[in-house]
């Protein structure tokens, strides 16, 4: 099934998304709710961030392709850093370009939520604590990633995790391809396939460091091709079978 959440008439709402209409969503999508209806037309609501994460945990360098761009090697564990919830934006909704960068750049990823929560979980029981995936887009400042070191600012700002259109509880993450076009042109390309550590790995490394609560958000890293966005740009992530995550860049919010 497809959740996400969306804005209307200033109510805000989880819905089940079934052929471009909405049915509202009762209750705890994690424990217990009531579906309703899908008759609500997709264009009649504003979409909100699919995900109301406790965290974002990222994954640098999981692809050897973009890890060779950077001229960097691949980790040898898991390289884990966190985004703000205050960076989701959802469909639809403007990546604003801060003052402080000139090198704002995308980075196509698909992104894991969490369903249950979990410490210590065993990489062959991970899959119980996934609840489905979505696509995220890992807008980083990248002068100001090498500037500083420490990742936070360059990937922390507001309007850098844009994430949606919805998540989807029956995806197979093995092998889907993920592609990234600016202005209507490929800029990335790459398989899920090609992760050095698939997702099983990441939720068993990520919770013997911290537990994982319902709703949190996992970015698993972005293949090669990442490039800058500059004002008015259109940037458009698909993943086979998770639709297409939409938003434009702008200098103003
Ligand atoms: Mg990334």
């Amino acid at each position: 099934m497809k959740f996400l959440r969306y804005e209307q008439q200033g109510s805000v709402s989880w819905g089940w998304y079934f052929e471009d209409k909405i049915g509202k969503i009762e209750g705890n999508i994690f424990e217990n709710y009531r579906r309703f209806e899908a008759n609500i037309s997709i264009s009649d609501v504003k979409l909100l961030p699919s995900v109301l994460p406790t965290k974002i945990i990222c994954i640098g360098r999981n692809y050897a392709s973009h890890a060779a761009e950077h001229k960097v090697d691949v980790p040898e564990i898991p390289l884990i850093f966190l985004k703000p919830p205050s960076s989701l934006i959802g469909n639809n909704e403007k990546i604003v370009l801060p003052p402080q960068s000139n090198q704002v750049e995308h980075e196509a990823e698909l992104g894991v939520v969490i369903g249950k929560r979990g410490r210590w979980i065993d990489p062959e029981t991970a899959d119980d604590y996934i609840f489905g995936y979505t696509i995220a887009n890992d807008v980083t400042a990248r002068d100001l990633q090498r500037l500083d070191g420490q990742w936070t600012r360059g990937k922390g700002f507001d309007t850098f995790c844009p994430v949606g259109p919805f998540i989807d509880t029956e995806f197979d993450p093995s092998d889907a391809l993920i592609t990234c076009k600016v202005n209507h042109q490929v800029r990335q390309m790459g398989s899920t396939r090609d992760m050095v550590f698939p997702v099983e790995k990441l939720i068993a490394f990520i919770s013997s460091v911290m537990t994982l609560e319902p709703g949190d958000l996992i970015l698993t890293g972005t293949p090669a091709g990442v490039g800058v966005l500059s004002d008015n740009d259109i940037v458009e992530i698909e993943i086979e079978g998770l639709g297409i995550l939409n938003n434009h860049v702008s200098l103003h919010e």
